[in-house]
């Protein structure tokens, strides 16, 4: 990823289908080259009459929406959200190997939910309680806490003063093709891709500066 403007669409760090059979290559072929890449145009059109914000990471500019022109707080907190969420979601995924949480994030997930079982159960709850369009995600906590949370649309964990360790997109577009509206089997094939090592190096990133840097 490029840190600032003129943000581009990376290719995917594996084959489109890759995450057959639990994501299907047409999904993951439409997801990252038609989705995503819209998020990416609709942010540098935006950004392209704004030079003062094409230095800001997308990170800035998510977590400081506030501050900026209010005719483009929207499209920012939209296509920039979109962008962000997209390659978070991108980024947590693997071919099958290891399906079990690992490291440090693994020995954190028991102890805040008992099991991995369990924590499995309530992700999958809280992604099947979005409505409409959104997202699950496994996150740090101001306090360092590891928490599920959803939101909606393409709103990020971030200025919610969060840390975001794993996502799933929920909109339809992720599993509209092979699951149709069936959310819930599309969830559980997602559990199959998760990359558990990514994710535990999320969350060492999100753990590591509250404990060492307070
Ligand atoms: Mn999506």
């Amino acid at each position: 990823m490029n840190e600032h403007y003129k943000f581009i669409n990376i290719p995917l760090p594996y084959a489109y289908n890759a995450m057959e059979p639990y994501i299907d290559e047409k999904t993951m072929m439409l997801h990252h080259d038609k989705h995503l890449q819209t998020y990416i145009d609709n942010l540098n059109n935006t950004l392209s009459e704004y030079p003062q914000f094409q230095n800001w990471t997308l990170e800035q500019l998510i977590m400081n929406i506030p501050s900026l022109p209010n005719e483009i707080q929207t499209a920012i907190k939209n296509n920039g959200g979109g962008v962000f969420n997209h390659q978070f979601y991108f980024s947590n995924l693997a071919p099958s190997t290891s399906s079990y949480p690992v490291g440090i994030l693994g020995e954190a997930i028991e102890n805040e939910f008992g099991s991995y079982q369990s924590f499995q159960d309530q992700f999958k709850t809280a992604a099947l309680s979005v409505f409409g369009s959104g997202y699950a995600w496994l996150v740090v906590d101001a306090t360092g806490q590891l928490r599920i949370i959803t939101t909606q649309n393409q709103d990020t964990p971030l200025p919610l003063m969060m840390c975001p360790v794993l996502s799933i997109d929920v909109w339809e577009h992720a599993y509209y093709l092979k699951h149709y509206n069936k959310r819930a089997d599309y969830i559980d094939d997602w559990f199959h891709v998760v990359n558990w090592n990514n994710a535990n190096r999320n969350y060492m990133r999100c753990v590591i500066p509250l404990k060492f840097v307070q």
